[in-house]
């Protein structure tokens, strides 16, 4: 199996050294591993460096004792479409995707996020009784201190509603780098549903929502290196209404010009659930997705698809790398 590593790397300012030191001795490691050195002012990648695994970690560690190698936790997400799907119950759709993706990380109290609505506490009310019915306790974010909340949180939920009360809250409460900190260094898991999921990406670009409020920033969790757009609807060719179909939405965005940051979008319909497990994503739930990759047609994702080639833009590239004091 793929693992992945960060190289801490402890008062080194000279890497070129280094990296040849490095490169030199995975090679003899026969590790097959990405590779990312730090230093206090620079973060070089050594992208690829494939070679066959024969050990289960690296040994540099005995023989450059100012070099730590840390496996990166594998980010654990499950980002649902929606809460309500026509012909179920709330959640119930994603009832089982949800039990087996908490039960995998032996999570027993959820830290349930409802900052997309006004009221908290009726959303809390509202979801409290269906995780208790898997067997799940749950904890509301705003009944306690948010930051030492989400510090202590063994799993995140993060409900629907007008993303971008959501996402100016998060950012009101100061949580958002923490739950990005928690999620991708951490490893816990983390649950979106509409909103939740918009969040999750890297920009809330692609939400339906009204822009009902103001957040300091459109940039979002960053847990995936692409954008979603929930609750994705079909062009209705018998439709007589005029205003632009999500498509045309979508590629309106992929049309703005390359000083623009864009990137690609899942549009994920109303029962599409996403699972990303480390470096893999499989789209499962009850409907088909559909991709759209800038400067190409959209394109139709079925159940069981594996979408893993999204997260190529790799998380741990993202990261803040720590550098050992
Ligand atoms: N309002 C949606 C939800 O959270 C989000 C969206 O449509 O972008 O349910």
């Amino acid at each position: 199996m793929k693992q992945l590593f960060h190289i801490l790397v402890q008062n080194f300012t000279k890497l070129h050294p280094l990296q040849h030191v490095i490169t030199r001795n995975v090679n003899r490691c026969k590790c097959k591993t990405p590779v990312y050195i730090t230093s206090k002012k620079k973060i070089i990648s050594i992208k690829h460096l494939v070679i066959k695994k024969r050990r289960k970690s690296p040994c540099i560690y005995e023989e450059f004792p100012k070099i730590r190698f840390i496996p990166m936790s594998k980010p654990h997400l499950l980002l649902l479409s929606s809460s309500k799907v026509h012909g179920y119950e709330f959640l119930e759709y994603a009832a089982s995707d949800i039990k087996n993706f908490l039960n995998k990380s032996g999570v027993s109290t959820v830290l349930f996020v409802p900052y997309a609505a006004v009221d908290h506490d009726a959303y809390l009310k509202k979801v409290t009784p269906v995780f208790n019915k898997w067997g799940y306790q749950v904890e509301g974010i705003h009944n306690n201190n948010p930051i030492e909340a989400v510090k202590k949180a063994e799993a995140i939920f993060v409900g629907g509603g007008n993303t971008f009360l959501l996402l100016k809250t998060l950012y009101d409460k100061q949580v958002v780098n923490l739950i990005r900190e928690r999620v991708l260094k951490g490893g816990i898991p983390y649950i979106g549903s509409s909103a939740g999921t918009n969040v999750a990406a890297p920009t809330i670009h692609n939400t339906n929502d009204m822009p009902i409020v103001y957040p300091q920033s459109f940039s979002a969790l960053n847990l995936i290196p692409f954008n979603i757009n929930p609750h994705y609807l079909d062009p209705d060719s018998t439709s007589k209404h005029k205003g632009e179909t999500r498509e045309e939405r979508i590629l309106q965005y992929h049309e703005l010009p390359p000083e623009y940051p864009v990137h690609h979008v899942l549009g994920l319909r109303e029962g599409c659930t996403l699972h990303v497990d480390g470096d893999v994503a499989i789209l499962k739930g009850i409907a088909n997705a559909r991709l759209f990759l800038r400067g190409k047609p959209p394109q139709e994702i079925p159940l069981e698809s594996n979408l893993s080639h999204l997260l190529t833009k790799n998380i741990c590239v993202e990261q803040e790398l720590q550098i050992l004091q």
